[in-house]
């Protein structure tokens, strides 16, 4: 097995968590090395509303103004409708706007914040946070690579990953687990999950039909 320095930090995990976190230590001039088991993106639809605190850290890291204007098309009021089907009868709305309306400032005054929750599919928001964290100095990205094991040492962390069926070390200061909910990292350390595990079971269908969102996002 072969053995690698792999700069100050490697982050396990390219899902929002793990890149985001990658391009704020890039900004601060810290070298990362980020690892990620899937050598492709997910199809699947998972986060749709990026929360107003999450929008400011992206404010924070220049990032904002591409993420408002990625997913929706930016004249879609983001309003949240619950029907008895989707063109039947209306039970109940919360109406919000649409991106190009927060970007000029509209209900501002009933914000206390410069950077309002967005709507935004995670199917979206992942790649441009990739293509951002590649742009960067300091960024190595390397996807179809999996943390396998972790060794703490006194110094430094030795992490055994493996790409292509082949293991290496790398050797790094800090290892931080992004690598979601069945985090490997999390295992390595014995950390166990506590309390409930699911307070709710839902089931979610992922659709395409060309005119399905036309009708009922007129109003
Ligand atoms: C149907 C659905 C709807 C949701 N809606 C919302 C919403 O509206 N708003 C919201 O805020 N959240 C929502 N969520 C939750 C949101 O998707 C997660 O909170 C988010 O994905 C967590 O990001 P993360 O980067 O921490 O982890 P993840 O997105 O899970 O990313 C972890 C990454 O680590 C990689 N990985 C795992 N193990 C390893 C390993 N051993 N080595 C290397 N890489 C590894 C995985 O391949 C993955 O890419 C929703 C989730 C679902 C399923």
């Amino acid at each position: 097995m072969t053995e690698q320095t792999s700069g100050d930090v490697l982050i396990v995990g390219a899902g929002p968590t793990g890149l985001t976190l990658a391009i704020d230590l890039a900004r601060r001039g810290v070298p990362c090395h980020v690892v990620e088991a899937a050598g492709q993106r997910a199809e699947n639809p998972r986060c749709n509303t990026t929360s107003a605190r999450s929008m400011e850290i992206f404010r924070r890291l220049g990032l904002a103004d591409d993420i408002r204007r990625a997913g929706l098309p930016s004249y879609y009021p983001t309003s949240i409708q619950y029907r008895t089907t989707m063109l039947g009868e209306e039970i109940f709305r919360i109406d919000l706007p649409s991106a190009r309306d927060v970007l000029a400032g509209v209900g501002k005054e009933n914000w206390p914040t410069p950077e309002p929750q967005h709507r935004i599919s995670q199917l979206f928001l992942e790649p441009l946070l990739e293509q951002h964290a590649r742009g960067l100095p300091g960024v190595t990205l390397e996807r179809g690579t999996r943390l396998v094991e972790l060794t703490q040492h006194d110094d430094h962390v030795e992490a055994v990953v493996e790409s292509a069926g082949e293991r290496r070390t790398l050797r790094c200061a800090y290892v931080v687990g992004c690598d979601g909910a069945h985090s490997a990292v999390r295992r390595q350390l014995g950390i166990r999950y506590e309390g409930v595990d699911a307070i709710q079971k839902f089931v979610s269908t992922h659709a395409r039909h060309s005119g399905i969102g036309a009708r009922p996002a007129r109003d």
